[in-house]
């Protein structure tokens, strides 16, 4: 069975399905989810992600990090987290080069939140003679000091939309025209969540609310609170976002999201200000992610890297030296927002 005819199925016993459970169910069912079938990243797959353009995204992320870690003392033993970690690329970049910052590989054990058994395994591979720990849930993680990266992770995580009727909302919903599917909107009532967003919007206005990232960031900046550490999340999105962001991707191309679930990825944009809300500790400024690589070196560090290519290779340098930070590209669209504990400095190359 396909899973539209799954989806489908379900609808037509139960009645309409949530927005939150529809992601939910094309990322990750146990046998037909997007994820769970394929490692979609890539030229070759449906998408591309910063860390698989170049090396040298995970190499600023890394040393930004291994700083706040040397700012706080060099704590002896920590988890080094990466939520959603696909191909395990961005995490091999980081532990190659943090190498060179004395006691950090020792000190540090990783960690992947990763829900994917298909990618668990991929990542495997990319990490081959590392220690890796895997947990499946964003909030499962040990009590010590806690470094932690997330790329396109939280866009991942399951949205609910709800267009504003007067001082209600009516959810949106899938279900069924015939045997075709097709958003439509539940019953108008009241949701004592969204109060604080009857100020900024109006009638027919949707927002979308993520309340399945709030323990996960509760539980990060928990132990970064707790136990000192940094965070460095990156996705695109803003500071608050408004409207319908829910967007399905296939072989690079906008597909619309009810069409072949599963088949293509499915995100929506990230709210930063809610992510922040939803952490109990201290927090950056949203950071353009081109600002952030510049801050830390990239462009030095291109022109090193540039040194020992030629031909294709080089060509395909420039190109993801252009592409990570440039403001047409990804520069301006990505942002990066840290965690860091009360009175540390945050980690370097974000907006305080
Ligand atoms: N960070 C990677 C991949 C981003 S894709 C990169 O930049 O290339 C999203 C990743 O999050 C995938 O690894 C996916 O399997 C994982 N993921 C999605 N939803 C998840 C969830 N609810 N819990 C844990 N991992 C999840």
């Amino acid at each position: 069975m396909s899973l539209k005819a799954h989806i489908a199925a379900q609808i037509a016993a139960d009645g309409p399905m949530r927005i939150d459970a529809y992601m939910a169910t094309c990322l990750l069912h146990p046998t037909l989810g997007y994820y769970t079938t394929r490692p979609p990243f890539g030229q070759a797959g449906d998408f591309i992600t910063a860390p698989e353009i170049s090396q040298m995204f995970g190499e600023m992320l890394g040393l930004s990090l291994a700083q706040s870690w040397l700012d706080q003392g060099r704590p002896a033993r920590f988890s080094l987290v990466e939520y959603g970690p696909g191909r395990g690329t961005l995490m091999a970049d980081v532990l190659r080069a943090t190498r060179q910052v004395p006691g950090f590989s020792e000190a540090a054990e990783v960690t992947l939140v990763e829900a994917s058994p298909a990618l668990q395994q991929v990542q495997q591979e990319t990490l081959d003679g590392h220690k890796i720990r895997w947990v499946t849930e964003g909030t499962a993680l040990p009590d010590q000091p806690t470094f932690a990266l997330a790329n396109e992770f939280f866009d991942a995580l399951p949205v609910r939309q709800f267009v504003r009727d007067g001082d209600g909302w009516r959810e949106r919903q899938v279900g069924l025209e015939g045997t075709t599917l097709a958003f439509g909107l539940g019953p108008k009532q009241p949701q004592p969540a969204l109060s604080d967003r009857l100020s900024d919007t109006k009638d027919g206005d949707l927002i979308e609310e993520r309340s399945s990232a709030a323990p996960v960031m509760d539980a990060l900046g928990r132990r970064i609170k707790t136990h000192g550490g940094a965070a460095l999340i990156i996705d695109y999105g803003d500071w608050r976002t408004r409207g319908d962001t829910l967007q399905a991707v296939q072989d690079h191309t906008p597909v619309d999201p009810l069409q072949d679930p599963g088949a293509a990825d499915l995100t929506a944009h990230v709210d930063f200000e809610a992510l922040a809300a939803s952490a109990p500790c201290a927090f950056s400024k949203l950071t353009p992610q081109g600002v952030f690589l510049e801050r830390l070196g990239i462009t030095a560090r291109a022109q090193q890297l540039a040194k020992s290519l030629s031909g294709a290779a080089l060509e395909q340098h420039i190109a993801a030296h252009r592409r990570l930070p440039h403001p047409a590209e990804m520069g301006n669209l990505f942002k990066v927002l840290a965690l860091y504990p009360d009175g540390s400095a945050p980690p370097p190359g974000t907006n305080t």
